[in-house]
């Protein structure tokens, strides 16, 4: 059996075309229904981009602060607070900002339709009810988020995503001026997000044309942006390289790197890009040329990693650690065939995590 995956269905692209986000929540809007619920990254909080959002009376603007990556909690409580303004369903959710309010975009809009806890639904394809009409307008670029069907959020017992069709953003407003604003270390970890979707996809064992057509172009971006100097275009090919890196992965998978970088940022509460970044750079085995070009890049870029970050560990958190990374069987599959179990063992696992 082939996916048939689900796509987004309209995407905008274009330095400014965030003037169109209006014209477009203009066509969903409607006398039956609520306003729409905006949420919005706290980092703009007093800045210029709030007034270029179209909020209109009966619409919310909520803050949200993503210090720490998204939690089923945090979702759970963002539906509360929508669902406490009235018994109207809202228009629509319009997720601004990075990868993690993208995530809770999308987490927000299948729970607005959907009984109980966020966590109900961390894993493939367990949501049944439709979500509400939602869109994505990414603020800082390489995730992906902004066209897979995951919302990815810590849960109670694992970082997992709500992985589903009813995931994937109606609309998506690409406008690579958002991430003007963006430090260059962030913008680089994330970057590495990117890039490291690439290799994985590139080289695991799901691999097929429709993947690699995406996850070389992303990747010849990725490299423009990161070996090369840094020009205007540099913005408009990251925010690219991050939705072809984003399509390469959903056709096939993720690797090495992102099961055991779950593992990490769940024990460490490290960010998605620097955690993935931790772990790569001990991936020299599985990884050895793509290892070596992320090195140079990290030079390029005056990255220096963080280094022993798992010395002073209990056993607990080893083995907690240990228990979320052995638990992405796609992961481990894709990347080192069905067979994986006999490679990657507890004690293996352990191994490389003592090695960050
Ligand atoms: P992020 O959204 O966590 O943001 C990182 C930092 O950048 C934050 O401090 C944020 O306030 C700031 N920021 C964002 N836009 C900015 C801007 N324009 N100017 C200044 N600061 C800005 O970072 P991310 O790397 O984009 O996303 C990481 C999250 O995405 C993680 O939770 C991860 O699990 C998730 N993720 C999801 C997918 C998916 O397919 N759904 C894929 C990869 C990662
Ligand atoms: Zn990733």
């Amino acid at each position: 059996m082939f996916r048939n995956f689900k796509m987004v269905d309209r995407l905008v692209y274009g330095r400014g075309c965030l003037a169109q986000l209006e014209g477009i929540l203009e066509e969903r809007r409607n006398s039956e229904s609520g306003g729409m619920v905006f949420l919005m990254d706290d980092v703009f909080h007093g800045g210029p981009l709030p007034s270029r959002i179209p909020i209109r009376d009966g619409d919310r603007l909520l803050w949200v602060n993503v210090d720490q990556e998204p939690t089923t909690v945090t979702v759970d409580s963002l539906v509360e607070t929508v669902q406490s303004a009235g018994p109207n369903p809202s228009a629509g959710v319009i997720g601004v900002g990075g990868g993690s309010v993208m995530d809770l975009a999308k987490a927000v809009s299948v729970m607005l339709t959907n009984p109980g806890s966020a966590a109900d639904y961390q894993g493939w394809d367990l949501v049944e009810n439709s979500s509400i009409y939602h869109v994505g307008v990414p603020t800082l670029s390489g995730t992906g988020a902004e066209v897979s069907r995951t919302a990815v959020l810590i849960g109670p017992v694992r970082k997992l995503g709500i992985n589903s069709d009813y995931s994937v953003f109606d609309q998506i407003v690409l406008d690579p001026d958002l991430t003007a604003t963006v430090t260059d270390e962030q913008r680089f970890y994330t970057g590495m997000d990117c890039y490291i979707h690439c290799v994985e996809s590139l080289n695991g064992t799901y691999l097929n044309a429709f993947s690699r057509a995406y996850g070389e172009k992303a990747m010849d971006l990725c490299r423009e942006v990161f070996l090369a100097e840094r020009t205007p275009e540099s913005e408009e090919k990251l925010m690219i390289a991050s939705l072809y890196g984003g399509m390469s992965i959903a056709y096939s998978q993720v690797g090495v790197c992102h099961a055991l970088s779950y593992g990490l940022s769940y024990v460490l509460g490290l960010h998605h890009g620097i955690g993935n970044c931790v772990v790569f750079d001990a991936l020299e085995e599985f990884y050895p040329e793509s290892v070596d070009e992320f090195r140079t890049m990290c030079d390029r870029h005056g990255v220096s990693l963080p280094r022993h970050l798992t010395s002073s560990l209990s056993e607990d958190q080893f083995n907690t650690m240990t228990r979320v990374a052995l638990s992405m069987d796609p992961l481990w599959e894709n990347a080192l065939g069905p067979d994986w179990k006999s490679r990657m063992t507890e004690d293996r696992v352990r191994e490389l995590y003592e090695a960050m």
